[in-house]
Formats: C-alpha cells, sequence, structure tokens
C-alpha cells in the first residue's frame, strides 16, 4: 500500500478538502497511472453529496472522479498493454467478474458483480470502498485502462470517458448514421457530446433547448437545426419525424411532447436520470410502434471504440480546466449548469497542496 493526495468529502454537508488516501501497490495484472485530468461529472456531486441514498448510499470519505486521463508510471509483471509513459485512460468501471453473460458480451457496464471507480466495494481491501480521480494517482486492473489518442487534448479527453461513452453508445446502438434524423434534448455535459457524435456519424441533428442563448453554440457545435421546446409550433412542424432522439435532461420535464415527434419504429433513450418517475402517455408508444428506453454508459471495448473515433475525428468535450482548488465553486455552478460544458480538473493543482 502507497499514500496519495487526494480531495475527499467527510460528509453529505462537508466541501471537498484535500486528504491523504491509501491506493494499492500494483499486483501483476495492474497499470499505477498518474491522474493527470479528471472531469466533474454530475455523478460526482450526487455521490459527495449522498443524493442517491436510496440506490447507492454514499461511504465517507468519497473521493469522487470517473473520467480521468493520465500517464502510466508503474505497470504489473504480467501487464501486456501498457508501459511506463503511455497515456491511459480510466472510466466509470475499475473491475467486473469477467465470467457472466454480460462480460462474456463485452456489456460490463450491466455486470451484477461490477466494481464501480468510486464509492463501490473495495474488493483489494484497501479502503472500505474505491476511490475515484480526484487524486494525484490510481491503480486499476489492466483490463479496465484505455488508451488514449495522442493528438486529443488531454482535458477535452478526459469527460469522453462518462459523458462521451454514456453519449456514443445509445447512438451506436440505435443505429444513428447517415440520413437518419436525430434529437438531441439538453445542451449540458452529456447533450454537447451527443450533438458532436450524432453529426460525426452523418445524422440530420437537432437540439432541443429553452434558452434561445445557447442557439449559438448548438449551431457551433455541430446541430443542423435548434428548436425552442416551449414554442409549440416549432415542436409541431417536427411532428413524427424523429429516427432517434437522445434525451439529456436529468429534470422532470413533458416526454410526450418528444416521443410524439419520433417516426414508426423510433425509439427515445433516456441518458439524463430524473428523480421522480416521468409520466409516460403510453398512446404515443402504441401509435406508431415507438419505443421508450434508458442506456448507462458503456462496455470496455466500445469505450475504447469511442476513444479511437473521437482521435480519428478530432472530437473532445468542451471543458473549463480549474484547479481542484475551485472544486466546490464548480459544484455550486453545475448545480445552476454554469458551465460550457465540462469541468476538467487539472490534477497538477493538487501537487502543490
Ligand atoms: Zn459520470
Ligand atoms: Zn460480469
Amino acid at each position: 500500500m502507497y499514500k496519495t493526495k487526494a480531495y475527499s468529502a467527510a460528509s453529505a454537508t462537508s466541501p471537498l478538502s484535500s486528504a491523504t488516501i491509501p491506493r494499492r501497490d500494483p499486483t501483476d495484472r495492474d497499470v499505477q497511472i498518474e491522474i493527470l485530468f479528471c472531469g466533474i461529472c454530475h455523478s460526482d456531486l450526487h455521490q459527495v453529496r449522498n443524493e442517491w441514498k436510496e440506490v447507492m448510499p454514499t461511504v465517507y470519505p468519497c473521493v469522487p472522479g470517473h473520467e480521468i486521463v493520465g500517464r502510466v508510471t508503474k505497470v504489473g509483471s504480467a501487464v501486456t498493454k501498457y508501459k511506463p509513459g503511455d497515456l491511459a485512460a480510466v472510466g466509470c468501471l475499475v473491475d467486473s467478474d469477467h465470467t457472466c453473460p454480460q462480460c462474456e458480451a463485452a456489456l460490463e457496464q450491466f455486470c451484477p458483480n461490477m466494481v464501480l471507480t468510486y464509492n463501490w466495494a473495495d474488493k483489494h481491501g484497501t479502503a472500505p470502498v474505491t476511490y475515484g480521480g480526484y487524486s494525484n494517482s490510481i491503480v486499476v486492473d489492466e483490463r479496465f485502462v484505455l488508451r488514449v489518442p495522442s493528438n486529443l487534448s488531454l482535458a477535452g479527453t478526459a469527460p469522453l470517458l462518462c459523458a462521451g461513452i454514456t453519449t456514443y453508445s445509445p447512438l451506436r446502438h440505435w443505429g444513428v448514421t447517415k440520413g437518419k434524423k436525430v434529437g438531441i434534448v439538453g445542451l449540458g455535459g452529456l447533450g454537447h457530446m451527443g450533438v458532436k457524435f450524432a453529426r460525426a456519424f452523418g445524422a440530420h441533428v437537432v437540439v432541443f433547448t429553452t434558452s434561445p442563448g445557447k442557439t449559438e453554440d448548438a449551431l457551433r457545435l455541430g446541430a443542423h437545426e435548434v428548436v425552442l421546446s416551449r414554442n409549440a409550433d416549432e415542436m409541431k412542424k417536427h411532428a413524427g419525424s424523429f429516427d432517434f432522439i437522445l434525451d439529456a435532461v436529468a429534470a422532470d420535464h413533458d416526454i410526450n411532447a418528444y416521443i410524439n415527434l419520433l417516426a414508426r419504429d423510433g425509439n427515445l433513450t433516456m441518458v439524463g436520470a430524473p428523480d421522480k418517475p416521468l409520466a409516460v402517455n403510453v398512446f404515443g408508444l402504441i401509435f406508431g410502434r415507438r419505443s421508450f428506453s434508458g442506456s448507462p454508459i458503456g462496455g470496455l471495448a466500445e469505450t475504447q471504440e469511442m476513444l479511437d473515433f473521437c482521435g480519428q475525428h478530432n472530437i473532445t468535450a468542451d471543458v473549463e480546466v480549474i484547479p481542484i482548488q475551485k472544486v466546490n465553486e464548480a459544484y455550486e455552478r453545475l448545480v445552476k449548469s454554469d458551465v460550457k460544458y465540462r469541468f476538467c480538473i487539472d490534477m497538477a493543482s493538487l501537487k502543490s497542496e
């Protein structure tokens, strides 16, 4: 075991502050990574404040962060894919059982024995739970480490590990390609990546937003059209026309207004997670054989595919880079959606603490 610096929360009401945490010494299959950048995902804030206590109560101290990019510093004797000096990334998963049908299908995100990057029982026993990326160093099984394209900005790459794969995976799963009409609801950390991917896949992209101020940005990010969702006439023009809609809104909203925009056999997938149930009008699904679904992150192979795709197409997240000392302020701004479009922590700032 060794010690490394981190930022952790001591309780649901404490700010994040400087701490020292234990990490395991790399085993034969492990890769030790010096963390250079870590994105701030809205899930980090929910977990730090124990807002998901019904499904995954937070164990304190809590070190969040699952959008990790860094450089390999040490590898175990059985590691074949990485060597010291390589760039490497870690997303939301750090382990699974490798034997269940989900793992065999390369869908580790559905493995009943998956291990999340933070706030999950640590099977190595280094600490009660896993600790995430708001830290200078992490040790991860080689099979859960990803290669980083060398041509991308590292700060802009970090958010691909959660916001990127969370939008890439459903767009791929539902067959978004050239000639398809795709809607993206909500232009935040997830939505802005959805726009970039849908555009890169060749689709006709329409962004739905409640803020007229976001129109110009949506077009810059790659949208062909922007619809103000509060304008009923504008919405009506698109009735029954979408092959696929990706909904990244985490607050309560009128989901039926979007279901009615789907074409026959169209699908609406939720990647935003409102904490209260949404009222779905089933008639909207029946007439048109439309479907309504959800999707979480992606498996390891698909996450690598996404990173490689980003390298080939020069896609990164739009980030505001902050030092770790500004993380609590960033959380307050995140609550107000005051970020374009993802905060990313420059972990060099933690070394000076
Ligand atoms: Zn996340
Ligand atoms: Zn499994």
